[in-house]
C-alpha cells in the first residue's frame, strides 16, 4: 500500500483538486475523509460534486447522517461523526454497493461496515488556509486513480 501527499494553501486549490478526482471515479467507488473538525472534508466533497456535475448546494450532512444528490452519477454524501458511538447500520451497504459514489465523513466510526476496496482520503490542518491531503488508496483500481491523479 502506498500514499501520496499533496498541500493545498486556498479552498479553491482544495475543491480544484476534488473535481480532479471526482472524474476519475466509478459507480460503486467509496471515498472516505478523515480529518478533524474544520480540516475540509466537506470542502473537498463539495468539489466531488462539482466534478460529478452536481448542480444543487452540498451542505454538511450532520445532522442527517446521509445526503444524496443528483449528478452525471448519484452523489451519497455521509457524515457519521454521530455514529461514535454507536454500531448502527443505517443500511450502509446499499448505498456501498449502489451505482453512485459514496463519500464519507469520519469513516472509521462505521469501519465495520466500510468495504474493503476504498479510497481514504486523510486532510490534515496545517494553518488557516494550508492543508496537507493525503490519499491511501486500496485496491487496484484506486491504485490506478491514484496515479492518475498525481500525474
Ligand atoms: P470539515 O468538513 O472537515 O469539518 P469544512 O470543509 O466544513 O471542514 O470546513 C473547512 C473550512 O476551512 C472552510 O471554512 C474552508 O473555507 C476553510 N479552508 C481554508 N483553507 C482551506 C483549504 N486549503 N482547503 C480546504 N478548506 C480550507
Ligand atoms: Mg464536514
Amino acid at each position: 500500500m502506498s500514499a501520496y501527499k499533496i498541500e493545498t494553501h486556498t479552498e479553491l486549490e482544495t475543491l480544484k483538486f476534488a473535481q480532479k478526482l471526482a472524474v476519475l471515479l466509478k459507480p460503486g467507488d467509496v471515498v472516505t475523509l478523515e480529518g478533524d473538525l474544520g480540516a475540509g472534508k466537506t470542502t473537498f466533497t463539495k468539489g466531488i460534486a462539482n466534478g460529478l456535475g452536481v448542480k444543487r448546494n452540498v451542505t454538511s450532512p450532520t445532522f442527517t447522517i446521509i445526503k444524496e444528490y443528483e449528478g452525471e452519477l448519484p452523489l451519497y454524501h455521509m457524515d457519521v461523526y454521530r455514529l461514535e458511538h454507536s454500531d448502527e447500520d443505517i443500511g450502509f451497504e446499499e448505498y456501498f454497493k449502489g451505482d453512485g459514489i459514496c463519500v464519507v465523513e469520519w469513516a472509521h466510526f462505521i469501519e465495520e461496515f466500510l468495504p474493503e476496496e476504498r479510497l481514504t482520503i486523510k486532510i490534515n490542518y496545517i494553518d488557516e488556509h494550508k492543508r496537507e491531503i493525503e490519499f491511501i488508496p486500496n485496491g487496484a483500481h484506486f491504485e490506478l486513480v491514484i496515479n492518475e491523479l498525481m500525474s
